[in-house]
C-alpha cells in the first residue's frame, strides 16, 4: 500500500515539474518521469553490478533529484532538461567510474540524455570547456556540432567511425 501511495504521489510531483516547464499532457509527462527514473536506477545498478561495485543511489534518492533537476538547464548545453519524445535527464557520474567514483547521491549529476551522450567517456572538465567554447557559437552553428557529437560518440566509441574511415580509403 505505502509503495503504491508513495509512487501515486511521485506522479503528482512530477506532473507539477510538467506543468511548471510548461510542457502539455503534465499528468502523463509525470507518470512518464517515474517510469524514466526507475529505468535510470536499475541501468546504474546493472552497471555498478557489471563493474563489482555497490550501487548507494535508491531510487527515491534518484526522484529527488530529478525533482530538483526538472526544467533546470543542463549544466553542458544550458538547454532546461526536461522528459521528451527527444531529449530527457540522465545520471552522470561526476567522477567516472573508471576512476573509481562511486554511484552515490553527491557523485551522480543528472544532465540532458543528449549530453550525456555527447560526453561519453571525455572527462567532465574537458566537456565542460568543448561545451563552454561551442555555446559562445551562433545557433546554427552550435547545433550542426552538437548533433555530431551525438551521434559520433556511440560510433567513434564502437569503432564504427575507424572501420568506415579505413574503407573509404
Ligand atoms: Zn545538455
Amino acid at each position: 500500500m505505502n509503495r503504491k501511495t508513495s509512487k501515486q504521489d511521485w506522479i503528482a510531483r512530477f506532473a507539477k515539474c510538467a506543468k511548471d516547464a510548461r510542457q502539455p499532457h503534465a499528468e502523463t509527462v509525470g507518470k512518464k518521469i517515474v517510469d524514466r527514473c526507475g529505468a535510470m536506477i536499475s541501468t546504474l545498478r546493472t552497471r555498478c553490478k557489471d563493474s563489482g561495485q555497490e550501487c548507494l543511489l535508491s531510487l527515491d534518492d534518484m526522484r529527488a533529484k530529478m525533482e530538483a533537476a526538472y526544467g533546470k538547464p543542463c549544466r553542458y548545453c544550458l538547454d532546461p532538461m526536461k522528459h521528451t519524445k527527444t531529449n530527457s535527464l540522465s545520471p552522470d557520474h561526476i567522477v567516472p567510474m573508471a576512476d573509481g567514483g562511486e554511484t552515490t547521491e553527491e557523485n551522480i549529476e543528472l544532465i540532458c540524455t543528449k549530453c550525456n551522450r555527447r560526453k561519453d567517456t571525455i572527462a567532465p572538465e574537458r566537456f565542460q570547456r568543448l561545451m563552454d567554447e561551442v555555446n559562445r557559437w551562433p545557433l546554427r552553428d552550435r547545433s550542426s556540432v552538437l548533433a555530431r557529437l551525438s551521434v559520433g560518440g556511440m560510433h567513434f566509441k564502437r569503432g564504427t567511425v575507424a572501420a568506415k574511415a579505413k574503407g573509404a580509403a
